[in-house]
């Protein structure tokens, strides 16, 4: 799974890294730095939360693997 990044919807309100620190790295002023993230194993709930809870819709899954979708 990863989680896909639009950087430039973000507005820096961390809600994101508050939820997972391990997998939104933030820059110097707050944002959430650009680019794709991989999601662990086990993680994926986790991420799942932090993507929900960012108000401005800049973060969104990426399932990526027909067997991980169940289809
Ligand atoms: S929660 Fe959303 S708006 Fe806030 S830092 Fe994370 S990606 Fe940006």
């Amino acid at each position: 799974m990863k989680v896909r990044v639009e950087h430039l919807r973000c507005q820096g309100h961390a809600r994101c890294h508050a939820l997972a620190p391990d997998l939104f790295d933030l820059d110097d002023s707050g944002y959430v730095r650009p680019g794709d993230i991989v999601v662990p194993a086990g993680q994926e709930a986790l991420a799942q939360r932090a993507v929900r809870a960012c108000p401005e819709r800049a973060l969104a899954i990426e399932a990526g693997d027909a067997a991980a979708e169940g289809s």
